[in-house]
C-alpha cells in the first residue's frame, strides 16, 4: 500500500523559487526539495506541519534551488540526495554565484548521493523514480511518483513554459527532447510542482504549452 503524498510550497529567495516540503501523510516523514535560501521560513513550515524531515532533495544545482542546502543539512542532520553529477560544477561554485546575484553568503554543496536515470528515492513510505532531464542544466533530474501520479520537475517544465537554456551547460533542443521523450510519456494525469510559478498537469502542458506544440 503506497503512502499518500502531501506537499507545501515555500517560495524562497528573490527568485521566488518553489522550495517544497513533501511528506508521507501516513508517517509524517518528509523531505525538503530545493532549499535555495530563507532557511528560517523553511524550518517554520516544517514545524507547522509537524513533519520529520529525513532528507533534502535537489532537482539541480542552480543557486535559487541549492544555495541553502549545505546549511540546512547541518541544521537538520539529514543527507542531501541529487541532483545528477553533471551539475557538480554549479554546486561547487555556489559561493561565487550567490555573490554575483547579491544573495549573500552561500556554501558549496557536495551531495551525499548523486542521482541518475532509473534510480529510486524514498521519502517515508513514498517512492520516486528518477529521470535525468538535461537541457536547463546538465544535471537536472525529475522526481516522479508513478503510484501517486505526482512529480517534482525543478526548472525542466513550467505551466506554459520551459526552463531557460542560456545559462552555462544549457541546451534548448536537449531540454525539449527530454520533456517530450521522458516526461510527457509519464501520463497526462501526472500533477507536477515546478521550480517557479503555479502547479499544472502533464496533460495540460502537452496540449497547451507553446514550447511543446510541434
Ligand atoms: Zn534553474
Ligand atoms: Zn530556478
Amino acid at each position: 500500500m503506497p503512502g499518500t503524498p502531501r506537499a507545501g510550497i515555500i517560495p524562497v529567495t528573490p527568485f521566488q523559487q518553489n522550495c517544497t516540503l513533501i511528506w508521507d501523510d501516513a508517517t509524517k516523514v518528509g523531505a525538503v526539495v530545493d532549499p535555495g535560501g530563507d532557511l528560517d521560513r523553511i524550518e517554520a513550515a516544517i514545524r507547522e506541519q509537524g513533519v520529520t524531515v529525513e532528507k533534502i532533495l535537489l532537482t539541480h544545482g542552480h543557486v535559487d534551488h541549492a544555495a541553502g542546502a549545505d546549511e540546512l543539512r547541518e541544521r537538520l542532520g539529514v543527507p542531501i540526495e541529487g541532483p545528477h553529477q553533471a551539475d557538480k560544477f554549479l554546486l561547487d561554485s555556489l559561493p561565487e554565484t550567490a555573490a554575483n546575484y547579491g544573495l549573500g553568503a552561500a556554501r558549496p554543496v557536495t551531495p551525499d548521493r548523486w542521482l541518475d536515470e532509473g534510480d529510486a528515492v524514498t521519502v517515508g513510505g513514498l517512492g520516486f523514480d528518477i529521470l535525468h532531464c538535461p537541457g536547463h542544466s546538465p544535471g537536472s533530474v525529475v522526481f516522479v511518483s508513478r503510484d501517486a501520479r505526482f512529480a517534482l520537475v525543478g526548472d525542466v517544465v513550467f505551466k506554459g513554459s520551459v526552463g531557460r537554456t542560456d545559462l552555462p551547460g544549457g541546451n534548448h533542443e536537449q531540454l525539449i527532447r527530454a520533456i517530450k521523450d521522458k516526461v510527457l510519456p509519464l501520463g497526462d494525469d501526472i500533477a507536477f510542482i515546478p521550480g517557479h510559478g503555479p502547479t499544472s498537469t502533464l496533460g495540460e502542458e502537452r496540449v497547451s504549452n507553446p514550447f511543446l506544440q510541434d
